[in-house]
């Protein structure tokens, strides 16, 4: 039957292209698993907002549009959900070259504390529309100087910072914080009292598309890609990322960093 000499076929040209390629078979399927289920979720994420899109065009054509008022609504919602599309394929394409190893650490050295600041400063207004405070809990004025890729740290950062925003419960608070550790190495806090969460989930909450609730993050605007991407920049430092969590309580992400002991040294 033409089926049989189809799947003969692909499967000669497979082995083939495996050993062109010097692929374990195996590996090949592993991938083609990996690449099936990646291409199901990146298409799934960006549906919500296509069709959030969709829909208020539509809505505009129908005759919406000669209203001024609702008008400008749904071109503002249309327009929020085009946002939310560019910032998912943003994160896909950084998780891509991420996972593939194609993003090189570039350390230099430079102060985490006016980093932080930095981070604050951009997320302020999100942090108010929600009520929420971002603190920190050192001194401002005292430099401390590490060694590491300053844009992906910021991006590291920001990604949990945006968390701690989008899970922390209204009038919250999150905290930063560095901390010397052993050696020569810091340790960065970002703690937040907000809905914190469930054990069972902890262990697959930096794979990618991974989420908790399912409904809830969404409507948040998240990619599911926040923490994959985190924790692929942290370990490409060599460094390490922990989570401690509690339902209802809050949460703590923390990483490790390299300190730029010279520098320090030559500062004081
Ligand atoms: P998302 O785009 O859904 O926020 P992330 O990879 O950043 O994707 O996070 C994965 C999931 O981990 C989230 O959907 C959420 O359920 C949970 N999560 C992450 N950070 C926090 C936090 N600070 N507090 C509570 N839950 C969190």
């Amino acid at each position: 039957a033409p089926i049989t000499t189809d799947m003969k076929t692909l499967t000669q040209e497979i082995e083939k292209f495996a050993k062109d390629k010097k692929i374990e078979i195996d590996t090949l399927k592993i991938r083609e698993e990996y690449r099936k289920d990646f291409l199901g979720n990146v298409s799934h994420e960006l549906k919500t907002p296509l069709f959030t899109v969709q829909g208020y065009l539509e809505t505009l054509l129908d005759g919406a549009m000669d209203d001024k008022n609702i008008r400008k609504k749904y071109i503002s919602r249309a327009n929020k959900a085009v946002d939310r599309l560019i910032y998912i394929v943003k994160d896909l394409d950084l998780i891509t070259k991420l996972e593939a190893g194609e993003l090189n650490v570039d350390p230099e050295q430079f102060n985490i504390i006016e980093l932080i600041g930095n981070v604050f400063d951009l997320l302020e207004m999100k942090a108010a529309k929600k009520k929420i405070v971002l603190t920190f809990d050192m001194d401002y004025n005292e430099p401390v100087y590490v060694k590491a890729d300053r844009e992906k740290i910021q991006q590291v950062l920001t990604n949990l910072l945006v968390n701690s925003i989008k899970y922390g419960y209204e009038n919250g608070t999150t905290e930063v914080s560095v901390e010397n550790l052993i050696r020569n190495k810091v340790i960065v806090r970002v703690t937040d009292n907000g809905e914190g969460i469930p054990k069972a989930h902890i262990p697959r909450l930096f794979e990618r598309f991974y989420r908790v609730d399912k409904s809830g993050s969404r409507t948040e605007g998240g990619s599911g890609l926040g923490l994959a991407i985190v924790k692929h920049i942290v370990e490409a430092h060599n460094e390490k990322i922990y989570v401690e969590s509690s339902e209802g309580v809050g949460s703590e992400f923390s990483f490790t960093l390299e300190k730029a002991e010279d520098l320090e040294n030559a500062q004081s």
